[in-house]
């Protein structure tokens, strides 16, 4: 297929430092487990079924990158904490009815599993990053049109952030890199406060994180626990009980703790400010 064509050249050319350049070979792998492809004029979607193993049915629109990217993540996403495409890991197991799946290998009741795995922490965090988003694109320099489709596609996000977070991001991520952001050649009296490099670099934070969250999947889950011990001594974490902490917004961690987790997890980070919305 002519997009797979245009990821492929589009991770080839991509500079090494930009977190599509991992992304892109992450859903190189998620490629190969779509047994159907087909176009749709509007909207898209991503479909699991579970026959002896995983496999995916793309609705994706034509000649559109970060359309098929968008996809692609819902792919990754279900590989990476098999939660019934929830963007973030948990260890919900109360309430989350087994999976139902009809002679045809889909999941019938994926919507009340959804509903069982959402947790209120998570969606503020994912919430709270979309909005950051839309506040500092709304006071960019990106020209109205471009910048009204990224607004809405936030918005879209924002919506269920449990389940198009990580979509929704990266799909705006591909857009800006085809229009060929961040912007390098600015005149030095301004580039300190063009806002549209602000927003690209926030973003790419975001897209950087999730995507080191999808790497783990669901192992950072019982690490939890034994950074836990640790921080009775360092006092690191406040408030962290079963979840991911880095995640948490009220957790502030201090250099000991970045350092640790950094190193423990494989997670980077651009220092504690950014975990602290
Ligand atoms: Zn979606």
């Amino acid at each position: 297929m002519k997009e797979l064509q245009k990821l492929k050249q589009l991770s080839t050319f991509i500079n090494p430092n930009n977190p599509l350049k991992p992304v892109l070979e992450q859903l190189k792998q998620m490629v190969h487990m779509v047994t159907k492809w087909e176009y749709v004029s509007t909207s898209g979607s991503a479909v699991c079924r579970y026959l002896g193993g995983r496999t995916y049915e793309i609705r994706y629109q034509e000649g559109n990158l970060g359309n098929l990217v968008h996809e692609l993540i819902h792919v990754a996403v279900n590989e990476a904490y098999d939660q019934d495409f929830i963007n973030y890991p948990t260890n919900r197991t109360i309430d989350v009815p087994d999976r139902v799946i009809n002679a045809n290998g889909y999941c019938t009741n994926e919507e009340r599993r959804q509903i069982a795995f959402m947790d209120r922490d998570w969606i503020n965090r994912l919430s709270v990053n979309l909005s950051n988003l839309i506040d500092l694109v709304t006071h960019s320099e990106i020209a109205s049109t471009e910048k009204k489709l990224i607004i809405e596609k936030l918005k879209y996000g924002m919506m269920n952030p449990h389940k198009e977070y990580d979509t929704v991001i990266t799909q705006i991520l591909v857009w800006l890199v085809q229009l060929g952001y961040p912007i390098i050649t600015l005149p030095k009296t301004s580039s300190k406060t063009y806002q549209a490099n602000i927003f690209y670099d926030r973003l790419e934070f975001y897209v950087r994180e999730a995507y080191n969250l999808r790497s783990y999947g669901r192992g950072h889950i019982n690490r939890v626990i034994r950074i836990n011990q640790l921080s009775d001594s360092d006092h690191l974490i406040r408030s962290c009980t079963n979840r991911y902490f880095i995640l948490t917004p009220w957790v502030k961690l201090n250099d000991r703790a970045t350092q640790i987790i950094t190193i423990d997890m494989g997670v980077n980070f651009c220092g504690s400010d950014a975990l602290v919305p």
